[in-house]
């Protein structure tokens, strides 16, 4: 009688304890992914859309190599499961367990189900390093700041070695019928705006343990200081492999070790202290759902938005007239990534520059971004617009000219992505608001016609930001 092996957002063979313990059960597999209804899980955003695509290619090819296939379904979980075990006769479903709230959710209920039909049903770890539950503090309760929430990481042990994927599987002959994977339309139709994304991606646990390599091998020394420099991808861009489970982070962790010898203990630690802001989002999500959509600090409920849709239009085209901000949001467009450092100089403009509600640029990213997570991507919002648990104070306004000078000093992070100000000198590619007539014109560059003029003064917009927080301050 086989087992069912049902693969969510662990797309991958590697350190993969429910594929292990189905292997170890002796029986013969049936691996399935099912396209759950978006109003369940949550809409899947474009661009991940597109990683899904190539992620499930990747799966089944790793199948095939073992004589076995990927079987596709689509419909609500239960139902799906229902029809392959009345089908199949398999009296077991196995599963890596998720932590978004709505997975979670779901996996409850059907294992409830599951059960009460005399089906055996067995969850395991492996999207984190540890269970949200584990780590809490001395008094029994969730962590709600992230540095004590890393020392009890680190005191926790290191965590369990991956294991490895099994070279051969005992894979069921599929009786289901798979639904056809062009089916689903993940990809882009016309235009194909994904066009660029093959030049940074490989999607697939083979893409992601080649990062992986790479990163370890030629990144990792001097990640630290190098990491917050846009223009030198001086980081790992795991996140969508991490994102889609292609990747698990007890592999990076370990992938970490052993290192000391050649690598500075500051660069490993602090790769390590990234990973734990992952764990510490879904240790977040996991204790208090609401973060994904509600202020954390409800003083911020009464916060006035300004909401321009003109201002987010500009925003979200990489049309600001501020360099930094439209090269990190035509980066996104482009490669359906962008860089940290970048992500929070963009995240603080929209929230206080413009004064735009920090949902609307979550829900902007969520269906543009490759690694859209729904813990990192809420918890980082959070973070930057000062609502969040252990959020960044609201009246650190990042000055994006000053961001731009100091983490793109050269300006060619600017000028990969925004091409109208190539030839501009660096001194005033942040700023071309502010340079001469004749250095603009030797540049080819019009401002209002070439390149927007800046939508907002900074200054005033900071100014204006404060007043309408102390408001709500006072308000509350
Ligand atoms: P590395 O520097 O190589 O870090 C390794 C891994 O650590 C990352 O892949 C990621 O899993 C984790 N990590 C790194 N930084 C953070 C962080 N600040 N918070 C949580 N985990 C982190 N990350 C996502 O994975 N998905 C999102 O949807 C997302 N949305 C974000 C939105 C905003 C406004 C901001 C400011 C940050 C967001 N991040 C998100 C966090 C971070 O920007 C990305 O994880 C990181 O840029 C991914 O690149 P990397 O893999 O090269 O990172």
């Amino acid at each position: 009688k086989p087992v069912i092996l049902w693969f969510r957002k662990d797309l991958r063979l590697d350190d993969n304890q429910a594929l292990k313990a189905a292997d170890l059960s002796g029986r013969p597999i049936i691996p399935l992914y099912i396209k759950e209804p978006a109003a369940h899980t949550g809409a899947l955003g474009a661009a991940q859309a597109w990683w899904l695509h190539h992620s499930l290619e990747a799966l089944d090819g790793s199948l095939r190599k073992r004589q076995g296939r990927l079987v596709l379904a689509s419909g609500e979980a239960l139902e799906v499961l229902g029809a392959i075990i009345r089908e199949s006769g398999a009296e077991a479903v196995f599963w890596n367990r998720r932590y978004d709230p709505s997975g979670a959710a779901i996996d409850i209920r059907v294992s409830h189900e599951l059960e009460n039909q005399a089906i055996e049903v067995r969850s395991f770890g492996g999207q984190l390093l540890h269970e949200p539950s584990r780590l809490l503090t001395g008094s029994g309760t969730p962590y709600r700041v992230y540095t004590p929430f890393w020392r009890a990481l680190e005191g926790a042990g290191e965590p369990e070695p991956p294991l490895e994927a099994p070279a051969k599987l005992r894979l069921a002959s599929p009786l289901t019928k798979s639904e056809r994977l062009e089916s689903w339309k993940l990809l882009p139709r016309k235009p194909d705006w994904a066009r660029d994304f093959g030049d940074l991606w490989t999607p697939g646990e083979q893409g992601a343990r080649e990062k992986l390599r790479s990163f370890v091998e030629d990144r990792l020394d001097g990640y630290k200081e190098a990491r917050d420099y846009p223009a030198k991808l001086a980081t790992s861009m795991l996140s969508p492999h991490l994102a889609l489970g292609e990747i698990s982070p007890a592999r990076i962790w370990d992938a970490t070790r052993g290192l000391s010898k050649r690598v500075p203990t500051a660069d490993i630690v602090h790769f390590r202290k990234e990973i734990a802001w992952r764990e510490f989002s879904y240790h977040l999500l996991f204790h208090f759902p609401r973060l994904a959509s509600d202020n954390w600090n409800d003083r911020f409920d009464g916060f006035e938005w300004r909401n321009d849709d003109d201002d987010f239009e500009a925003w979200r085209r990489g049309l600001t007239g501020y360099p930094i901000v439209d090269a990190g949001m035509r980066q996104l467009w482009r490669h359906g990534w962008m860089h940290n450092r970048v992500r929070m100089i963009v995240a603080s403009f929209l929230i206080k520059d413009l004064m735009i509600d920090w949902r609307r640029g979550e829900a902007w990213f969520r269906d543009t971004l490759v690694d859209a997570d729904p813990a990192n991507n809420a918890a980082s919002w959070q973070w930057v617009a000062g609502s969040g648990a252990d959020a960044s104070p609201f009246f650190r306004i990042f000055n994006p000219v000053l961001q731009g000078q100091t983490f793109d000093p050269e300006g060619c992070y600017v000028k990969a992505h925004v091409p109208e100000l190539q030839d501009l000198g660096a001194k005033y590619v942040h700023r071309p608001f502010e340079a001469p007539k004749s250095m603009l014109e030797a540049a080819g560059v019009t401002l209002g016609q070439t390149y927007p003029k800046p939508i907002v003064d900074h200054a005033s917009a900071r100014n204006r930001a404060l007043a309408a927080y102390n408001a709500t301050r006072g308000a509350a």
